[in-house]
């Protein structure tokens, strides 16, 4: 039994220890989310932000260069002029390079026409900010540049014909791009954003741009890594294969430049072996022990504080039994079985309170065998004794249950009657005597001769004191007696 509580005592601990630990578990892996979503955000807020503070106003570079009359006019000449002027503006402006594509796409003029390779003669009609100045609208984009692979912004003004420069109004001429390059690790301040995430220490942060290119990283080698077929729109935590490894990817898009994402790669495992596997490991092995070692603690101190109450119980159950004993034993008559005198005292006095109190009747009866040395001289002192025990369980049971008889003395017996005047009293004394040649007659073993009694009752008067009340009781008992014995006498 002891060992089957232990045992289940054990398994309990460790279930409810291993589900503890994976809801632990389980809300750190939330947590951690959480926090990686937010990690993602201020990212992307940092990068949209190097980004836009680097954009220059390409309105203004259009408007120095002159551009709408270029357009309207690209002669051998004027190209050679624009080719030198966005040349200085690119020196003063400090940005990779400006050039100006025409209607087409086609570059016409660039800032690096003597450098190779240059932008002179690339058409750029796919590019998105291409698409978006021939819609009338400034555009800004980061990507890699199709000359150089360089990764940076790009900033294009649409050059629209205007009337007081001869073309026609509102006529889409061609655009004025400025490519601003951060060399990769220029992103150096990005990077180290990037490489400072404490969101886990094996979680990948990446950059990612059109196609899946991994543009900055906290981990180095993964940098020009291309991740083929990530999941990056879309809400939730997604599941996601790489290099033979399973990530669980968190991403969000860089705002102002679609396409590009903060891409956040969590290495998942089974959720069983992310469960046991801390269990393997020392701290686990030192839980799982300490766990052990407080059940068996506790285990053995319970059997012992039980022990200890246990053997307390019993030694209080078996005081409280002698006390009890002791008790009865103090106020029984052993040959008889009835109260003795001292019981007769205590109850006395206490009826006698009573009687007072509510002014209730009460009587005493005494009772003297008559004649009683001549049994046990005649027939010994065993039936004398028999007689006495005799006469005791005849008035055990004829009196009512309130009453209380007691051995007196020798062979004398009084019967205290609560409730009781002196004729009832007399009744049921009367009773007695009946019963007591009755019994006589049908014994198996008779005495002989019959045993009678005299019996004097005292009724109790106000302010009467126990002893008063027995005087009375002794005094008629005498003229009984005196009058031929085998009587009652009741006080007036
Ligand atoms: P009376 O009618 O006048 O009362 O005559 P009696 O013989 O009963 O006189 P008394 O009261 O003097 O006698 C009491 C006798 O009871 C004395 C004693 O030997 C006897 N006796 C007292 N206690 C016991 C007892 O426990 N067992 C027996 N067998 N006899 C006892
Ligand atoms: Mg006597
Ligand atoms: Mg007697």
């Amino acid at each position: 039994m002891f060992l089957q509580v232990c045992v289940l005592g054990l398994l309990a601990a460790i279930t409810s220890g291993l589900l503890l630990y994976q809801e632990s578990q389980r809300s750190r892996r939330a947590a951690d989310r959480q926090l990686a979503h937010e990690e993602l955000l201020r990212l992307n807020d940092f990068v949209e932000t190097l980004v836009l503070s680097r954009q220059r106003s390409t309105a203004t570079v259009s408007y120095a260069a002159n551009i709408e009359r270029y357009l309207l006019k690209p002669s051998p000449q004027a190209t050679a002029a624009m080719n030198t002027r966005l040349r200085k503006l690119r020196d003063s402006l400090a940005v990779s390079a400006i050039y100006v594509l025409d209607e087409t796409g086609l570059t016409l003029a660039s800032s690096d026409y003597n450098e190779t390779p240059s932008h002179v003669g690339q058409n750029f009609q796919t590019r998105d900010y291409f698409r978006q100045s021939l819609l009338g609208l400034p555009a800004q984009e980061i990507d890699n540049g199709r000359l150089t692979g360089r990764f940076g912004a790009y900033y294009s003004y649409p050059i629209i014909g205007d009337s007081a420069v001869g073309g026609d109004s509102s006529r889409f001429l061609g655009a004025l791009v400025i490519k601003d390059s951060f060399k990769l690790p220029l992103l150096g301040s990005a990077k180290k954003e990037i490489a400072a995430l404490k969101v886990n220490t094996v979680s990948v942060v990446n950059m990612v741009g059109p196609g899946g290119r991994i543009v900055a990283s906290n981990r180095d080698g993964w940098i020009g890594k291309v991740l083929a077929g990530v999941p990056l729109s879309g809400k939730g935590h997604r599941r996601f294969n790489f290099e033979g490894a399973t990530y669980t990817a968190t991403s969000v898009e860089l705002q102002d430049f679609p396409g590009w994402h903060l891409l956040r790669l969590q290495p998942t495992r089974h959720w069983l072996v992310d469960t046991l596997s801390p269990l393997m490991t020392q701290t686990g092995g030192l839980y799982l022990l300490l766990l052990c070692a407080v059940m068996v603690g506790m285990i053995g101190f319970y059997r012992r504080a039980a022990v200890s109450v246990r053997k307390r119980e019993l030694a209080h159950k078996r005081l409280r039994r002698s006390h009890q004993r002791y008790r009865e034993l103090s106020c029984r008559d052993a040959l008889t079985g009835l109260y003795n005198r001292r019981a007769y005292q205590n109850d006395l006095a206490r009826e006698i309170q009573r009687a007072q109190r509510y002014g209730h009747p009460l009587s005493v009866a005494l009772l003297d065998i008559d004649f009683f040395k001549k049994i046990n001289d005649l027939h010994g002192h065993e039936t004398g004794d028999r007689v006495l025990r005799q006469i005791a369980k005849l008035i055990r049971d004829t009196i009512r249950e309130a009453d209380m008889a007691y051995r007196f003395g020798g062979e004398e017996f009084i019967v205290v009657l609560p409730e009781t005047d002196g004729s009832a009293a007399e009744t049921v004394i009367k009773r007695i005597q009946k019963a007591l040649l009755d019994s006589e007659a049908n014994a198996e073993e008779p005495i002989g001769f019959p045993v009678t009694f005299s019996c004097g009752i005292a009724a109790y008067q106000q302010n009467d004191t126990a002893r008063e009340l027995f005087e009375r009781a002794d005094a008629l008992l005498y003229r009984v007696k005196a009058n031929g014995r085998n009587g009652v006498q009741v006080q007036d």
